[in-house]
């Protein structure tokens, strides 16, 4: 049984390491550390795997009190390569708010400009006009192409066999057709969705590792506006991706509130990043041996090639 009371009982002081299990093998206990007069608690927690499926404290990230609701913290972060194009990311984390928190964030968001909003909107119809043209014409041809196969429709021109034991090749032409226009429809209805999401509002700084803010341009809120968190949404941040080789995907979670830190540490006890338990260790010696394999293969090679000439 979690134990997350935040102001009850022994005022026990604990870092995100003096996460344990329980004697009784039930689970993880937390020793929260008290809100004043204790030395601060880390409030960066490192926890493996993925965003979704993470445990949630039942109190706002902000303040501490019973929380009401969500807010969506989302981010968007560059991942550059060698020999490919940086691509962008975007991961988001729902995060426990109360309703006066949740009020203050929506009171400080900005409103976007209406201008902004327009503009995007004809970026999203120009790029998307290639697609609507081959979806309006698909759409047109369907009931062209189907109305002589619908007027032959009889018991047995829907059977997979004829009478005589052949193919029914009808049957399976007809299949073919309505195949071909479903896959060319959901090809092109997938690449409208896509440029959906692809809509980013002008952005001054680098935006390699900022909070995103979804505004509704078409179709649901879809627009992504680059920029600083509001002053409630600072108390939760997260990083991309930072595992080495050989290692599992890992983040690091980082919380405002010491007390609501160690309560998600807790909650996500059995996915915590330790770097000195054994795991990590196998990852660090992998790295190192293939290391040294890369470089002894370099050296035959080197060898050989000094050998033959
Ligand atoms: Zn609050």
């Amino acid at each position: 049984m979690l134990v997350l009371a935040r102001h009850r009982g022994p005022s026990y002081v604990g870092a995100m390491d003096s996460v344990t299990t329980s004697p009784t093998g039930a689970g993880p206990v937390l020793a929260p550390p008290a809100r004043s007069g204790a030395p601060l608690a880390p409030t960066r927690v490192q926890v493996t795997g993925p965003l979704h499926g993470l445990r949630m404290p039942a109190d706002c990230a902000a303040c501490g009190t019973p929380a009401r609701g969500t807010l969506r913290v989302e981010k968007r972060f560059r991942r550059t390569s060698d020999d490919a194009p940086s691509r962008y990311l975007f991961h988001a984390l729902d995060v426990p708010f109360c309703d006066d928190c949740r009020g203050a964030h929506a009171r400080e968001l900005a409103p976007v400009d209406p201008a902004v909003l327009r503009r995007m909107r004809w970026t999203f119809v120009l790029r998307t006009t290639p697609y609507w043209i081959p979806l309006a014409v698909i759409l047109w041809m369907i009931p062209k192409v189907l109305a002589p196969f619908a007027r032959g429709l009889t018991r047995e021109t829907l059977a997979l066999r004829t009478p005589s034991g052949e193919w029914n090749w009808w049957l399976l032409m007809a299949a073919g057709v309505v195949g071909f226009f479903g896959f060319c429809l959901f090809g092109f209805l997938t690449l409208v969705n896509r440029a959906r999401h692809d809509l980013v509002a002008p952005y001054a700084g680098a935006g390699d590792d900022t909070y995103v803010r979804r505004e509704r341009v078409l179709l649901g809120p879809n627009a992504v506006f680059l920029g600083p968190p509001t002053s409630v949404l600072t108390a939760a941040d997260f990083t991309d991706d930072e595992s080495e080789l050989f290692e599992p995907e890992r983040r690091t979670y980082r919380f405002r509130d010491p007390v609501f830190a160690a309560q998600f540490a807790a909650l996500n006890a059995n996915r915590l990043w330790n770097a000195k338990a054994p795991r990590a260790r196998w990852a660090r010696k992998a790295r190192k041996l293939l290391t040294i394999a890369f470089v002894v293969v370099l050296a035959v090679a080197w060898v050989v090639d000094w050998w033959m000439s």
